[in-house]
């Protein structure tokens, strides 16, 4: 136990001097100036967006909703279901995500509904799994409530030597064993991410030149 508390803190320092800050998760500030909304709401949309698919065309379905102005609960509320599946088409199952964003938009505005709202609440809207609940939970929030996806999985799967197919299992992993830090857990999530991408890739990763391979168990 000792020893994966420790390990695990000096996964995430190497990381960090590795890839530094990350700043997850990235919103347009000036964007919700201007609009009068709240940056949270782009996070939760983001969170509904980047399932099954790459940031990058969560990237581009985000510019759309904003170029219309529509990167708010109201705005995706208001906007005809139509309009909103031409503008997610980037992020794909855009005519599912159209739907599920028109429901929590709805269920959660307003945005101040965040702050007391529970995992399970979360859970029950439809298209808010485990992982999304999480997100939203962690960078809208600011909860200690530590995100696992596919990357985070097989990072640790390599690294400690770690199967644990589980989500919930591996999520109680990781908070038992690093310190009660918001920014630690924001910065940690994306920092595995970053390396899973980088470096610890699902076919052939590249172990020579990857920054924490002197503490990788499937090195020895
Ligand atoms: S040494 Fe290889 S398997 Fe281990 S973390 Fe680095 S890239 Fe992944």
């Amino acid at each position: 136990m000792r020893n994966s508390r420790s390990k695990l803190l000096k996964l995430y320092e190497s990381l960090l001097e590795a890839y530094g800050r990350q700043n997850w998760w990235p919103v347009d500030e000036e964007y919700h100036r201007r609009h009068g909304s709240d940056p949270r709401e782009e996070i939760v949309v983001g969170a509904i967006l980047t399932q099954n698919t790459s940031w990058k065309n969560v990237e581009r379905a985000l510019e759309n909703l904003k170029g219309e102005g529509l990167l708010s609960f109201r705005g995706i509320t208001s906007a005809p279901l139509q309009k909103l599946e031409e503008l997610l088409r980037p992020s794909g199952y855009y005519r599912q995500k159209a739907r599920r964003l028109k429901e929590v938009a709805q269920t959660l505005s307003p945005v101040s509904r965040l702050e007391k709202i529970s995992r399970e609440e979360l859970m029950r809207i439809k298209g808010i799994g485990q992982e999304t609940a999480d997100a939203i939970l962690l960078y809208a929030c600011g909860r200690l409530s530590f995100v696992i996806d596919a990357y985070t999985k097989r990072v640790v799967e390599r690294v400690f030597g770690l199967k644990k197919d589980a989500y919930e299992e591996l999520k109680r992993w990781f908070e038992e064993n690093l310190p009660k830090d918001l920014e630690l857990y924001r910065e940690f999530h994306a920092l595995l991410d970053e390396h899973a991408k980088r470096y610890c890739k699902k076919r052939d990763p590249e172990c020579a030149g990857c920054p924490v391979a002197q503490m990788c168990l499937k090195l020895e």
